[in-house]
């Protein structure tokens, strides 16, 4: 804690830090190792349609801090889309988020009087986005390199402005690097912190299946608006061509969210063999495609193969139905 002389009487100066909080270990790691040494700590969650706020609220409930959560929706997109240092094993664009979210913190920091920001970030424990090169780079890019502080790591990392000017002591702050979790298993246990969530388990653009969907949407609309991202996170999705696409409601909970999702551009599906699906045809409605989507809409129904099958069909206010022989579906 920093000291100032005011009329010969010493003066405790707050120290007030803002940092990235995920709601994962190392993040709840980076609070403690702060609170611990007196500073006031704020955390900053972001929300756009990959992930949200959920764990970090829980966290900083946990912490007893104060959470300012911030939709960054449109200039992440444009990361994802177009990242300038790469994707990571799926469609995560880590460095460049990271640094994004680093510059929000920065500005915040600027415009409320905060001392400095922090991430839980440790040196080496991702191979990719956080050995020492990439850290580089986010401080760097962030445009808030000095004041950017990594307690985890910050004994083997460059000394930043707070460190140098005393407002934290960098000898009570962690040397954590690599990919073992051991040491922060026994921090976790001496701060008392028993739960927490899987590191990135909170953000599908980690996801496998999902970056398969998100590729799959940007090669075919380069410019997809928040619906369309938020389509990718329900049912089976099938390509019927260049143009079209249909979705498939998996269970109960995702036909309700299909059905919610209707708009007049499209046309939904749902076949007279219950249980089944509610499908969702988007694009191109040639008369080719919507067959062929109420052929898949009837195979993955309850009717048994070779059965009749009722389709219902809404495109805008109007309904018809049509028929077609139900055929077999991989349901995995
Ligand atoms: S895991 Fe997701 S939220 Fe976290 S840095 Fe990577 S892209 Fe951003």
């Amino acid at each position: 804690m920093c000291k100032i002389r005011d009329n010969g009487i010493i003066l405790k100066k707050k120290v007030y830090a803002i940092g990235l909080l995920s709601g994962g270990l190392d993040s709840m790691l980076a609070v403690k190792l702060l609170l611990e040494q007196g500073i006031e700590v704020t955390g900053i969650s972001f929300m756009t349609p990959f992930f949200g706020p959920k764990m970090a609220n829980k966290a900083a409930e946990k912490l007893g801090i104060e959470l300012i959560v911030k939709d960054i929706t449109e200039r992440h997109l444009e990361i994802v889309k177009n990242p300038p240092h790469g994707y990571g094993k799926t469609m995560n664009p880590c460095i460049d988020c990271h640094a994004l979210m680093v510059n929000i913190a920065g500005q915040i920091m600027d415009e409320q009087g905060v001392d400095f920001i922090f991430t839980g970030e440790v040196l080496n424990e991702r191979p990719m986005s956080q050995n020492r090169r990439s850290l580089d780079v986010v401080a760097e890019m962030s445009g808030y390199k000095e004041y950017l502080v990594r307690p985890l790591s910050a004994k083997l990392l460059e000394q930043t402005k707070p460190e140098k000017e005393g407002l934290l002591n960098r000898g009570l702050l962690m040397d954590i690097q690599g990919r073992s979790r051991k040491l922060q298993f026994e921090l976790a246990a001496k701060y008392g912190i028993e739960e927490y969530p899987n590191p990135a388990g909170g953000c599908l653009l980690t996801d496998k299946n999902f970056s398969l969907r998100l590729k799959d949407l940007f090669q075919h609309n380069p410019d997809p608006v928040l619906r369309d991202l938020n389509l990718l996170k329900v049912g089976r999705h099938i390509r019927l061509n260049e143009k079209s696409k249909l979705i498939v409601g998996r269970n109960e909970q995702e036909n309700r969210e299909i059905e919610k999702s209707f708009s007049a551009a499209d046309i939904l599906l749902s076949a007279e063999h219950i249980p089944g699906p509610v499908c969702l045809l988007l694009g191109e409605k040639l008369e080719s495609l919507v067959e062929r989507a109420a052929h898949v809409c009837a195979a993955y129904s309850d009717a048994e193969e070779g059965q009749s099958c009722q389709i219902r069909l809404k495109k805008n206010q109007f309904e018809e139905e049509i028929k077609v022989i139900a055929a077999k579906a991989d349901k995995q």
